[in-house]
């Protein structure tokens, strides 16, 4: 017992720091960014190879976020929030990315309207990693279908359907793992960036998957009342 408490302070010294780092690079990153724009502007060479400087840089910074995301204090801003409108915001968002990839995302929700208490950016946050993971999955485009289930009082069912490339059986154990991404410019941080933040909210997450068919996230949380 008294190792695993060790561990887990080990493992929280291990996020400041890495949050810590995280935070410093964020200043560079930004004045490397500014200087490549610049050049880049200031000639008509080697555009292609400003391009891919400026796409990893992007790559880094995304990188750099989602571990800032990962080891701030969780779900310490908590209040009562409207799921639906966090919902709906989310979806604004995200609205620009769907029309360019030729996503339609669509919201089903039946009569409850469930409160939810949550930490409203972070809950915001899980649900930009999974409609970007389902976007992402769409290449030739689709429907993300989003279903708010209030069925039972004291939860809600959030189900986020597409109808992507599916993961294989052999990937799906090692999702939400640190680094785990089959993209060529993912990060491999954004499901397990939502596993904390779900639980942080005494919430459970899984997910399925059929090849070729698509994916469904699955999150269920706490309901503090419904209307
Ligand atoms: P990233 O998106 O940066 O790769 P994530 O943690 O968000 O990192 O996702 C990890 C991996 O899980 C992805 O690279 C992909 O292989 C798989 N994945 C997640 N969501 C989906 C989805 N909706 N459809 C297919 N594969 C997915
Ligand atoms: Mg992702």
């Amino acid at each position: 017992e008294e190792e695993a408490l060790i561990k887990a302070e080990k493992l929280f010294i291990a996020g400041q720091m890495a949050a810590g780092i995280a935070h410093e690079i964020r200043n560079p990153l930004t004045s490397l960014k500014g200087f490549t724009q610049f050049l880049k502007s200031k000639t008509d060479n080697y555009h292609e190879y400003y391009d891919i400087m400026l796409t990893e840089l992007d790559r880094i910074n995304a990188i750099v976020q989602e571990f800032m995301a990962l080891a701030k204090p969780q779900a310490n801003h908590l209040k009562n929030h409207d799921l639906i409108n966090i919902m709906q915001h989310v979806n604004t968002l995200l609205e620009t990315q769907a029309n360019l990839n030729n996503v339609q995302i669509r919201t089903q929700i039946d009569d409850g309207h469930p409160f939810v208490r949550c930490d409203e950016n972070q809950l915001k946050q899980v649900f930009i990693n999974i409609l970007k993971n389902a976007i992402e999955a769409m290449p030739e485009g689709g429907e993300v279908m989003i279903e708010l289930d209030t069925r039972q009082s004291d939860l809600v069912m959030i189900q986020i359907t597409d109808q992507g490339i599916g993961i294989p059986k052999e990937q799906l154990g090692k999702l939400g793992g640190p680094f785990f991404t089959t993209k060529s410019s993912g990060t491999g941080l954004g499901l397990m960036v939502c596993h904390r933040i779900i639980q942080a909210h005494q919430g459970t997450m899984f997910i399925t998957s059929e090849l070729n068919k698509g994916t469904t996230v699955t999150i269920q949380l706490p309901v503090i009342q419904q209307y």
